[in-house]
């Protein structure tokens, strides 16, 4: 019987193939007694098996350094390795089959489930995460234990396969690449997990946070995976099967077709010049971004450069990093966002940062965070204005919300100057500064910022966030969260009508920027300039070369007065009811429904 299953996309296309189940083996885990003359070869059996996953690790790092898997491979691999020989992890199991004569699967998964309950009741979300990296090591030792070292067989390309599995690891992944897997599908993760980063950066469809996939899929069974609208469809009809062949060979062409429209000049049918931007996360994207035609990067998310590592970067080590972006993108613009810590991108062992705070998302984050600590605030501040010397560098600064915190902004940046100038160090005098506009209180005060900054750019994901009060890291209450809600279409368009008034230029990075469906309305709204994921610019900038201005203005009218019952695609949430046969949910709501919705409410405009 043919059924459906939502998640969420995180890697577009289409894949179709036949399922391969990756084993569960923390599911598969026996309880015995070992006797008492064979305690220590038990022991034995442990330590061997770690002694085999450090070794696929290191062999999977050595691998990676010299192909071409990206770079946050390495760091993965790094905290596997380390949580594998920690000794909470490698030395207790052992005592356990050394005291309580158990077998060795048994201890380790004993000594897993106390690790992961830790992790739970840890406050930050971005160490509780960790806890998923704890339950993978773990996985992959048991594997070794139960004989299945591999966990996958490999995939032959004539055959499409898709892994279908409970949760994989960054490391699995890696396998991938080699393998030929067509697609693949887990119960968890989320948008931001690092098995769906790293399917972004190898271009594979996939789906996560199935939920019942492992469970309800079998294996071999044919399934189609729809990674930009969500969807896994299982044993497909031969109608289903036929029109989604027809959608598959159409994307595939359209992929090609995208990569020739590189150099080209994004501009409407009625001739306006749009800037496409990329938001990066590390200097290595800018490679993907170059590739996909970006003409600047419009938001380089720094405070990456603090996580996943022990200290702080000192100002020779920012500054280089600043310096390589720069010259690496071709003398294009750069424009490089301050520290945003605090929130989900908690830094540990930072003062102020360290301490629980009640509610991290309106607390002592991104500028507030950097005012508050000026010495560090500063170091950064000098290390963007010496790499300025080697490029066109923009500062970008986040959160802002009143003019004192701008004031303050601009003369921190003042007095760095001046610590450069009185050392003789060459920096661009003229850098501009921008602000972004994350918070609703900063589109309703908008002089405040149009009078005292060069640009602006709006920060969509925290605008939506703030405006609607919705935790956008809380997964209890994503189907709240509303891009096209009035209020968040309202504020954004005041925004851009009002820079544009004032003749401030004014960008929106946020993730809306790369959602093809708002384009035109953006368009229409008077936006000029997007930066959003590389993934997503060829696509967009087809859109931008097929729009004319003129046309989506009475949609920007239409959809001020509209109410729009839907939820964005994105984090599309399902409510649910009992599916028929195999014990699973179904969702009440296709999203594709809600679409047309929006467009028949004139924001989706005419494909
Ligand atoms: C945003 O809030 O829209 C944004 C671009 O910043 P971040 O997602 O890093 O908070
Ligand atoms: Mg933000």
């Amino acid at each position: 019987m043919s059924f459906i299953l939502h998640g969420i996309g995180v890697s577009e296309g289409i894949a179709i193939g036949r399922a391969q189940l990756v084993s569960h083996a923390t599911l598969e885990v026996a309880h015995y007694t070992v006797p008492a003359d064979d305690v220590v070869s038990e022991v034995e059996r442990l330590t061997q098996a770690i002694r085999a996953v450090q070794k696929e690790l290191e062999s999977l790092h050595g691998a990676m350094t010299s192909g071409d898997a990206p770079a946050e491979f390495g760091a993965f691999l790094d905290v596997h390795w380390m949580i594998l020989t920690d000794p909470t992890l490698s030395e207790i199991p052992k005592r356990m089959i050394a005291e309580q004569h158990c077998n060795a699967e048994w201890a380790l998964t004993q000594q897993m489930g106390v690790l992961v309950e830790q992790f739970d009741a840890i406050e930050d979300p971005y160490l509780r995460e960790r806890r998923a990296d704890v339950v993978q090591v773990v996985e992959r030792v048991l594997k070794v234990l139960l004989g299945k070292p591999s966990g996958v067989r490999p995939a032959h390309a004539e055959e499409q396969t898709i892994l279908v599995a409970h949760d994989l690891s960054p490391a699995d992944v890696i396998q991938f690449k080699s393998h030929h897997f067509a697609a693949f599908l887990t119960d968890l993760g989320g948008v931001t997990s690092h098995t769906a980063i790293v399917a972004r950066s190898l271009n594979v469809p996939a789906v996560v946070a199935t939920h019942n996939a492992r469970t309800l899929i079998r294996d071999n069974e044919l399934l189609i995976v729809d990674g930009a609208k969500n969807v896994v469809i299982v044993s497909p009809d031969r109608s289903v099967l036929a029109e989604y062949r027809l959608k598959q060979g159409e994307f595939e062409l359209e992929r090609k077709k995208l990569k020739r429209l590189r150099t080209t000049r994004p501009t409407t049918l009625d001739g306006l010049e749009i800037e496409l931007f990329a938001n990066i996360e590390l200097p290595e994207d800018i490679e993907q971004a170059l590739e996909n035609g970006a003409t600047g990067v419009g938001l380089f998310r720094s405070e990456f450069l603090f996580l996943n590592r022990q200290g702080l970067p000192s100002e020779d080590e920012q500054f280089e990093v600043y310096r390589r972006v720069a010259t690496g993108m071709e003398g294009h613009p750069v424009t490089i966002r301050t520290f945003d810590l605090g929130a989900d991108k908690h830094k540990e062992g930072l003062d102020g940062l360290s301490r629980v705070a009640p509610n991290p998302a309106l607390g002592l984050r991104a500028v507030r965070f950097c005012l508050a600590e000026p010495r560090l605030f500063l170091t950064q501040l000098r290390a963007i204005l010496r790499a300025s010397h080697y490029g066109d560098i923009n500062i970008l600064v986040p959160m802002l919300v009143s003019a004192a915190e701008i004031d303050q902004t601009l003369a921190m940046i003042t007095r760095a100057k001046n610590t450069l100038h009185e050392q003789g160090v060459p920096f661009d005098a003229g850098i501009k500064v921008g602000g972004m506009i994350e918070i609703p209180a900063a589109v309703l005060a908008i002089g405040a910022f149009t009078r005292r900054l060069d640009f602006l750019s709006i920060g969509t994901n925290d605008l939506i966030q703030y405006t609607l009060a919705v935790d956008r890291a809380d997964d209890a209450v994503s189907h709240l969260y509303d891009p096209l809600h009035p209020a968040v279409l309202r504020l954004i368009s005041m925004a851009i009508t009002t820079a544009n008034k004032a003749n401030v230029p004014i960008a929106v990075c946020g993730e809306m920027a790369g959602e093809l469906r708002l384009t035109r309305l953006l368009l229409g709204m008077g936006l000029r300039h997007f930066s959003m994921h590389p993934a997503h610019l060829l696509t967009i900038k087809q859109r931008v070369l097929t729009s004319e201005v003129a046309m989506t203005r009475p949609l920007v009218a239409g959809c001020s007065r509209a109410t729009i019952p839907t939820n964005f695609p994105r984090c599309w949430k399902s409510s649910t009811v009992d599916f028929a046969g195999r014990g699973g949910k179904l969702p009440l709501r296709r999203f594709d429904d809600q679409l047309a919705g929006a467009r028949d409410s004139g924001i989706g405009v005419t494909e």
